[in-house]
């Protein structure tokens, strides 16, 4: 009987013990696991990265290229492969500063043959491609005749689409607080119409550099300050556009 009474005990306390150790410490697993599901729940209601907004996208045509040198420098120095450096420049900023940039070209290798025109046309269908919100071609302008006397930036534009115009009044400000050359405006593609101003079906706008005729423009644009100058005016405009929309 006692043998049997120490047993009974035994077992309670055994009882007792199980229910103060053993099973809150599985009430702690069991929540453990229901704080983990609460997660897994929370991770579905709110999607994390699927309503990531699309990046800013910037068509960049670094003029020329492959067959057409362009003009040349009072240094010698090819237009093509300015425009490059320059257009290369202002895709580096413009990227960060999160705009995803297409160019173009980005060396001396175009993906079109050797007919002007239709080289003209692959860039257009690049930017009619791209859903990017605005074309910048860079180009250098070159004036025989007066290579002393005319120097300075300009903004080419085509008229019948307002955003051009607010494109290039952009970009025309920034070159303002860069450049001590002459600012020349903004000029009208109807006076000499240009094929990528025309066939292109979003905002665009032909930025001449400077005149590569002119030597103190040349110097400038030949220089690491004036190139970098440069290309920060050019993307800060393109940034002050695109922040407008
Ligand atoms: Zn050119």
């Amino acid at each position: 009987m006692k043998k049997n009474f120490i047993q009974r005990n035994i077992i309670w306390i055994s009882l007792i013990l199980l229910c103060f150790t053993v099973i809150p410490g599985m009430r702690e697993k069991g929540y453990a696991l229901d704080k983990e599901h609460e997660n897994e729940v929370s991770k579905q209601s709110i999607p994390t990265d699927e309503k990531k907004e699309e990046k800013i996208k910037v068509v960049i045509d670094p003029g020329h290229g492959g067959y057409d040198s362009g003009s040349e420098s009072t240094n010698g120095k090819l237009e093509k492969n300015l425009n490059l450096n320059i257009s290369k420049k202002v895709g580096a900023i413009l990227e960060k500063n999160n705009i995803e940039v297409i160019y173009t070209r980005t060396d001396d290798n175009v993906t079109w043959s050797d007919d002007n025109a239709e080289d003209l046309l692959a860039r257009s269908e690049i930017a009619n491609e791209s859903n990017a919100k605005c074309f910048v071609s860079i180009h250098m302008n070159f004036s025989e005749e007066y290579a002393d006397e005319i120097r300075g930036h300009e903004v080419w534009v085509n008229y019948d689409n307002n955003e051009n115009v607010k494109l290039a009044e952009n970009i025309i400000s920034k070159f303002k607080a860069v450049s001590e050359s002459t600012d020349r405006g903004i000029k009208d593609q109807a006076i000499s119409p240009l094929s990528l101003l025309t066939f292109n079906h979003i905002p665009s706008v032909l930025v001449e550099v400077g005149f590569i005729s002119n030597e103190e423009d040349s110097a400038f644009i030949e220089s690491e300050d004036g190139a970098s100058k440069i290309s920060e005016a050019i993307a800060n405009g393109i940034i002050a556009y695109v922040n407008e929309k």
